[in-house]
């Protein structure tokens, strides 16, 4: 038994799909649990068109785009479309009814009722597809066996009953089908409300498939050859890493790699499921691989994290910065549900860089503006050189602005404008 991811950009149109089916034959003998995301950019078109009903905009091109997209992709992959046309038009009377249930007070909760819609229309596609090439596959709704707190928008995972349903169902569904089709990124809480784990969540979703079903392996199929040291689409010559440990996987997540969602690691390493990340348009290469491994001097991994914003908080009264502030700062963040990225301090002040979600730094702000001067800057960039050279430190400074840096016995890490 095996748990394959395929995220937005792997079935973002027709000949994707056909494309992630081609995948799914090379695996004839396998027992599969396929994890589906959202096709192609519909989470961030179904975010445009919740955002715009919240700002009592008009909503009926951004829908109409929605369901057009959609539609596109059937007409090209059916033989027979009515049935599948008449699915999409249902999923899409739910989300004008999630829709209209929506409001800024409950904000979080209507979040993931819409967005889900993504998920939900994507592995109705994908199951009637397979079902057409004559796969024995079935479609199962994720949120029926992840269940969560209510958490809306970064749901925590009940792992016991997930691991209980998930345990149960899927083995049942085996006995018939050789390949079980969910959704990533959705789960519900004890009332059934849909949740969802977060952005890029349906890593996280296969990694908990394997935990709960104690899978021989899970595959990420992606859109670049496996894990990079290096963002091509931002640093020329990027190398793969042919094999890594949790640890140093792990790690890269936390700095700001996003090729994996950061919370797939853990459920894996602590049941030593090794995890692949591979390319579907080039599926004969063997891509990365993840797994309680030993590796010595690994290369320089660099890792750009986007939208930073470096936050100093300066005492007031002309003494020294004292453990009472750090404490007081840092239980307005836990708060506020802030991560730090990076901190410093000096005499007089404490800085923070930060993830720029500036819906909860403006309520930072406010509740400590009374106890501190505070200075921001927005629109900056961390920079992580993780198992860094010095030559490749003075490359990457060479004409940034630098803010703030900081270097450890592996890493070095800074602040900087971007070029
Ligand atoms: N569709 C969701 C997103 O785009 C979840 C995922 O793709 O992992 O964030
Ligand atoms: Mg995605």
């Amino acid at each position: 038994m095996q748990v394959f991811k395929f995220g937005g950009a792997s079935i973002k149109d027709a000949s994707a799909v056909r494309n992630m089916a081609h995948i799914l034959k090379r695996f004839p003998k396998e027992k599969l649990v396929v994890v589906v995301s959202a096709m192609g950019k519909s989470t961030n078109a179904l975010e445009a068109i919740l955002h715009a009903h919240l700002d009592k905009k008009s909503t009926a091109v951004l829908l109409n785009d929605f369901y057009q997209y959609h539609h596109t992709i059937i007409q090209d992959l059916f033989i027979e479309s009515v049935v599948i046309v008449d699915k999409l038009k249902n999923q899409l009377a739910i989300l004008h009814e999630n829709l209209s249930g929506t409001n800024n007070q409950n904000y979080d909760a209507s979040y993931d009722r819409v967005i889900s819609n993504g998920e939900f229309i994507s592995s109705i596609i994908i199951e009637a597809f397979l079902q057409q090439e004559n796969f024995l596959a079935k479609k199962y709704d994720a949120n029926e066996w992840i269940k969560t707190d209510s958490t809306f928008r970064d749901a925590s995972i009940d792992w016991a009953t997930s691991e209980r349903k998930i345990f149960s169902e899927v083995n049942k569904a085996f006995k018939e089908k050789d390949i079980v089709i969910t959704q990533g990124f959705i789960g519900s809480n004890k009332n059934s409300d849909i949740t969802t784990l977060g952005r890029e969540g349906s890593d996280f979703t296969a990694a908990i498939f394997a935990y709960c079903l104690n899978t021989k392996s899970v595959t990420i199929w992606k859109d670049v050859p496996g894990i990079l040291n290096a963002d091509p689409k931002k640093i020329a010559d990027a190398k793969l890493y042919e094999e890594l440990s949790y640890k140093e996987a792990a790690e890269m997540t936390y700095y700001g790699a996003s090729v994996i969602h950061p919370k797939t690691i853990k459920p894996l390493a602590n049941k030593n499921i090794p995890l692949y990340v591979r390319s579907f348009q080039d599926p004969d290469r063997s891509g990365t691989i993840i797994y309680d491994c030993q590796i010595q001097n690994h290369i320089p991994c660099i890792i750009i994290k986007e939208k930073q914003c470096l936050i100093t908080f300066q005492v007031t009264d002309f003494t020294f910065i004292n453990e009472n502030n750090l404490s007081r700062i840092f239980t307005s963040l836990d708060q506020f549900n802030i991560k730090i990225n990076m901190m410093q301090n000096s005499a007089i002040s404490f800085s923070i860089c930060v993830n720029d979600d500036w819906y909860k730094l403006e309520k930072l702000l406010k509740h400590l503006e009374n106890d501190f001067d505070i200075l921001y800057n927005k629109e900056l960039e961390l920079i992580t050189i993780k198992n860094y050279e010095e030559s490749l430190i003075s490359d990457i400074k060479h004409e940034r602005k630098i803010y703030l840096e900081q270097k450890t016995r592996k890493n070095f890490q800074m602040v900087v404008k971007p070029k």
